[in-house]
């Protein structure tokens, strides 16, 4: 079973979840972990979604620490390019954490189909 973590800030969580909704049959039977707003946002196409803290709060470092633990197969990031975040430093982290271990990380929906139809069995 693959595992796939989502992250969307404010501006992208409707984004998310159409996101979600479009890729529902590989989704359904994926493990999914995600930060705690984002989750429970995805939760409500009734998804099971292992919840991590808020971003802003440690939830992206979670995800960081389990791609470091080769735990994530992808990260589907939806990242607001307009928006600024607090936890800036945290976002970093984890797209280096990507980069240094080779994990699969989409920040739009066009890069997180793009790996979806890669892990596709
Ligand atoms: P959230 O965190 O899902 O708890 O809103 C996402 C983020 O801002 O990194």
């Amino acid at each position: 079973m693959k595992t796939i973590a989502l992250i969307a800030h404010d501006g992208k969580k409707a984004e998310m979840v159409g996101f979600v909704k479009d890729h529902i049959a590989f989704l359904s039977k994926a493990k999914l972990v995600a930060t705690g707003t984002t989750g429970s946002y995805v939760k409500q196409t009734g998804l099971d979604v292992e919840l991590k803290l808020s971003g802003p709060k440690g939830g992206d470092a979670q995800i960081a620490a389990l791609a470091a633990e080769g735990k994530i197969d992808g990260i589907i990031f939806f990242r607001d390019p307009l928006g600024k975040h607090p936890h800036e430093p945290d976002i970093q982290m984890l797209m280096r954490i990507c980069d240094l271990y080779n994990v699969p990380l989409a920040t739009n929906p066009a890069t997180g189909s793009l790996i979806i139809e890669g892990l596709l069995d």
